[in-house]
């Protein structure tokens, strides 16, 4: 892997640098100031790739690497450039801010202090490894503790060193969060449950795990859908300006083309979440039975036997399994079992599940479509 070779090329490289320099100039700070700078590096990567992967995952940064520790390297790298050999002149007279404090301590500063805010207003917990911890608690004991040590550092040097700007801010900045998020405002509470706040968030679920093969599979190519199909079912509520909005998604240059016109504008009750239910149907040039049965127990979805299971499409080939055998076969493998499509992390993490009772109403529409 190249970024493992990236950090260990770093840990050698730094040290190296930091030996020579300090030989030079005969001095042991330069040294562990090159190491120091090394290791900062390092920590930011480390960050950067832990966002990816939690932005992967679309998952909070409520967790203790996210909320503690950019907070004490910041604090740490501040402190030492009072005593670093490199860019370690103070740029302002009067307090202490130099180029060393701008780039590698101000950065992490405002990082933890934007993971302390959130403590208060957007997580409810925050995760040590599996266990959690109440963030208003954890952002109370972070900021005192802050609070303590920066105040600390100023009795002990008090005579030594210039008022570190950083460490200023810092102070004012938590003293400021403390005052109006952690005395005054309650906090974030759950949103109750209303019947707008589950249709959007049903709204954000969907267009998060839409399948992304979906979307590569557009054609380009525009067949004006002038003439739609006069064989809609009895059902269909189609409307101008629905039509006109799918007009431009996927044809596909068969003889499935005119089906796809109509279903798109296709609604099956007034009340179901399912609304596309292209989404749903399997990839194959011919529908029969067969292709709706769970491609792990081959049995045809059914109510009210599969009562409270759910199925889940492939994103791929979206042919349906139960939600549970999907589930169970995706702690062992990556790859669809009937395609062998790779299935998106987002997917696996968090499949898009349907009724089983939305999903009877998908199959028997595709198989009247086709008598
Ligand atoms: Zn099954
Ligand atoms: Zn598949």
């Amino acid at each position: 892997m190249v970024k493992k070779k990236v950090l260990r090329i770093i840990a050698i490289i730094f040290p190296i640098i930091g030996l020579i320099h300090g030989l030079i100039s005969y001095s042991s700070t330069i040294f562990f100031t090159w190491l120091l700078i090394g290791l900062w590096i390092i920590f930011t990567m480390k960050i950067f790739e832990n966002i990816k992967r939690h932005r992967e995952f679309n998952s909070p940064h409520n967790t203790a690497f996210f909320v503690i520790l950019p907070l004490f390297i910041g604090i740490f790298y501040s402190i030492w450039g009072s005593f670093t050999g490199l860019l370690g002149e103070s740029l302002i007279g009067g307090v202490y801010f130099s180029l060393w404090s701008l780039i590698f301590a101000f950065p992490f500063i405002m990082y933890g202090l934007y993971s302390l805010y959130r403590c208060f207003k957007k997580y409810n917990v925050i995760y040590f490894g599996k266990k959690s911890v109440k963030a208003r608690m954890l952002g109370y004991i972070l900021s005192f503790s802050v609070l303590i040590l920066i105040i600390a550092y100023w009795i002990t040097f008090y005579n030594f060193t210039l008022l570190d700007l950083n460490l200023l801010l810092l102070f004012i900045a938590i003293v400021l969060i403390l005052i109006v998020f952690g005395f005054t405002s309650t906090g974030s509470s759950i949103p109750t449950l209303t019947r707008d706040y589950i249709a959007e968030r049903t709204r954000r679920i969907n267009n998060l795990t839409t399948p992304s093969t979906q979307r590569q599979r557009v054609h380009t190519t525009r067949t004006t859908n002038t003439s739609p199909s006069t064989r809609t079912t009895t059902r269909t509520t189609r409307s101008r300006t629905q039509s006109s909005r799918t007009t431009p998604t996927s044809h596909r240059q068969t003889a499935r083309t005119r089906t796809t016109n109509t279903t798109r504008t296709t609604r099956v009750k007034p009340t179901s979440k399912v609304r596309d239910l292209n989404k749903y149907k399997p990839r194959a040039s011919y529908l029969t039975v067969d292709d709706f049965k769970c491609i792990f127990c081959f049995n045809l979805p059914k109510l009210p036997g599969d009562r409270g299971r759910g199925i889940v499409v492939c994103p791929n080939c979206r042919y349906p399994a139960h939600a549970d055998e999907f589930k169970d076969w995706m702690r062992t493998s990556n790859l669809c079992s009937r395609c062998s499509a790779v299935i998106p992390s987002g997917f696996r993490r968090n499949p898009r599940i349907v009724s089983v009772k939305n999903y009877l109403i998908i199959y028997r529409h595709f198989l009247k479509k086709k008598r």
